[in-house]
């Protein structure tokens, strides 16, 4: 098998049947051989019953049907996991990745690259928040984390068998697929290209969704938040510190001071503020900490058609 390609389905039922003649189109023209793996990530709509159909009528489409709605990332690796090419794409089932992009990809795999990534040079028919948000965030990441994640990109790429095991070896249940990939290394490149817009249906990635995957990627990948926090302590300190000082000095030295109810309610809210943030920032670790001790299974099937 040379090449595998990952599709998440979320609430796709709009896109599957164009995606399908679209890829297998550009499958075709490439003379490998290939494998389709949809996963169904608990959709709503008719997506399972479409992929069911295309399964039975095309013997290269696999479908995996896990039990709930597992979120993107989950999906993919639930993909990743079964797929059996040299090569694997994943890419988007909204055709905002478009898939003629592939030969190039895997062209440029050939040439000795484990990783080719596709780079978004324009996004279209994304809100303006959406994309602000997307650009802070990169940006944000590539300069607390020692790793270089490449900004502006989504999971969109495609990836060599190495890369596939070494996923394989990474069990953890936050996941964050192109923080791994970056951190699993080899030699890695780009392509650039114009996302488009959503073909049909709707985003399945709500704000809670993204903020979720912002904090995978940042919690996974850097410690700079808790040193942050620690960081924001001492300053903190230091200055009540100081107003310490000035407070003695006050009431004891120059026996000018008032009844100090402003300075109090000031001082009281802003360290109130900055431990709870602190705090806060360490929930966040914790609770990845327990989500991996717990040992649980990143996901269940409910149904496939692939044995492996
Ligand atoms: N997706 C998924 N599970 C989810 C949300 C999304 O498998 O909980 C899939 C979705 O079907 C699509 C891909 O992930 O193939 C990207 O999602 P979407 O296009 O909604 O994200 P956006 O492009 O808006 O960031
Ligand atoms: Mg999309």
């Amino acid at each position: 098998m040379d090449i595998s390609v990952v599709i998440p389905i979320y609430n796709e039922e709009a896109n599957i049947a164009t995606l399908h003649n679209r890829v297998k189109g550009v499958l075709e023209g490439m003379k490998v051989s290939y494998e389709l793996i949809f996963i169904n990530d608990g959709s709503h709509d008719r997506s399972l019953n479409l992929l069911l159909e295309l399964a039975a009528h095309d013997p290269q489409v696999g479908y995996i049907d896990l039990s709930r709605n597992f979120g993107h990332q989950i999906a993919v690796t639930a993909g990743l996991d079964v797929a059996k090419g040299n090569a694997v794409v994943i890419i988007d089932a909204d055709l905002q990745d478009p898939p003629e992009l592939i030969p190039g990809l895997y062209e440029k795999l050939q040439t000795g690259f484990e990783v080719v990534y596709a780079k978004r040079r324009s996004r279209q028919g994304e809100s303006v928040a959406k994309k602000f948000t997307a650009r802070l965030f990169y940006r944000l990441l590539a300069s607390i984390t020692h790793i270089s994640i490449p900004v502006d990109t989504g999971d969109f790429r495609i990836i060599s068998r190495k890369v596939v095991e070494g996923l394989k070896l990474m069990p953890e249940q936050n996941k964050f697929l192109r923080g791994q990939i970056s951190w699993i290394g080899y030699r890695q490149t780009f392509v650039e290209y114009d996302r488009a817009e959503r073909a049909g249906g709707e985003t399945g990635y709500t704000y809670r969704k993204m903020i979720r995957l912002a904090l995978d990627g940042i919690t996974g990948f850097s410690d700079a938040p808790l040193k942050a926090a620690t960081l924001g302590g001492f300053v903190v300190s230091g200055v009540a510190f100081l107003v310490m000082l000035y407070t003695l000095y006050s009431r004891f030295v120059t026996h000018d001071y008032q009844p100090g109810w402003a300075s109090l309610m000031i001082s009281i809210l802003f360290l109130g503020g900055v431990q709870l943030i602190a705090v806060g920032i360490i929930g966040e670790y914790i609770a990845r900490l327990s989500a991996n001790v717990r040992q649980r299974p990143l996901y269940l099937v409910s149904n496939t058609n692939i044995v492996s």
